[in-house]
């Protein structure tokens, strides 16, 4: 079966430092794969160039066996089968909830206004937060609204979902509500990659666990095997800090 994701020798370079230095990984269908490392390992550099929000210097990235890395591959119509969220809240603070949802739709598959808002308040609803639809984002707390930025990334039906440490921005008392979002989309077969600090989380949700130092994936494997006995001396190292 061919992987949803397939990123095969990726590399990425920042003037003259690289950031990525031949990455290898794939995300079969409904596998949730946690790539875990230090500050700085190029985490979010690896979701970024997977988003076609940065070009790659070397390598190739594959959706569903397409290379998305050829240049001749329209990048809007890659990102409409590719959910991203990032740590920070990305909701346009001057729009409603509901037009925060439904403004993906609306602009980018000319969806007509009101089904638009038909599939927005039912995903709204999913997450229990149909009745703050016409809300602007400061009324919810910080949780409510990093839920209502991973409903708005389905509302594209992805193929993938993106999550960069979406939880790192929130008071820790808000931190359970996003990740049992989470735990229900792979529970709805959503496949995903997901840049996360939460160790014991990448134990509980993760197929597998990526570890990603200095831009090297230097362990790939089940999360019992990567997080409680690892292979590499580095993988041990940066557990010990970590946990
Ligand atoms: P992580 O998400 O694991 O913390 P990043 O992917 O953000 O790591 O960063 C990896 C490295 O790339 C860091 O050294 C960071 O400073 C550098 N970097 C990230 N984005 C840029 C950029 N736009 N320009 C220059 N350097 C960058
Ligand atoms: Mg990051």
């Amino acid at each position: 079966m061919t992987a949803v994701l397939s990123v095969d020798n990726l590399h990425k370079v920042f003037g003259t430092r690289p950031v990525l230095r031949g990455v290898s990984l794939d995300v079969a269908e409904h596998e949730v794969v946690a790539l875990i490392g230090a500050s700085g390992s190029g985490k979010s550099t690896l979701l970024r160039c997977i988003n076609l929000l940065e070009p790659v210097d070397d390598g190739t990235i594959r959706l569903d066996g397409e290379d998305i890395t050829d240049p001749r591959v329209n990048p809007d119509r890659v990102r409409r089968r590719i959910g991203i969220v990032f740590q920070a809240f990305n909701l346009f603070p001057h729009m409603s909830v509901l037009d925060n949802v439904t403004l993906a739709p609306r602009r980018v598959h000319r969806l007509p206004a009101a089904q638009a808002r038909e599939q927005a308040m039912a995903l709204l609803a999913r997450i229990g937060l149909a009745e703050l639809a016409g809300a602007y984002p400061d009324r919810l707390s910080g949780g409510q609204q990093q839920r209502v930025a991973i409903v708005r990334a389905l509302i594209n039906k992805p193929r993938l979902l993106l999550l960069d440490e979406v939880t790192s921005a929130l008071d820790p008392e808000l931190v359970g509500e996003v990740l049992a979002l989470i735990r229900d989309l792979k529970a709805d077969g959503m496949t995903m990659l997901l840049a996360t600090h939460e160790m014991g989380f990448a134990r509980q949700v993760a197929d597998r666990v990526c570890f990603l130092d200095g831009g090297t994936l230097v362990e790939d494997g089940p999360p019992e095997q990567v997080l409680g006995e690892p292979r590499e001396a580095r993988t041990r190292q940066f557990l010990r800090r970590v946990i």
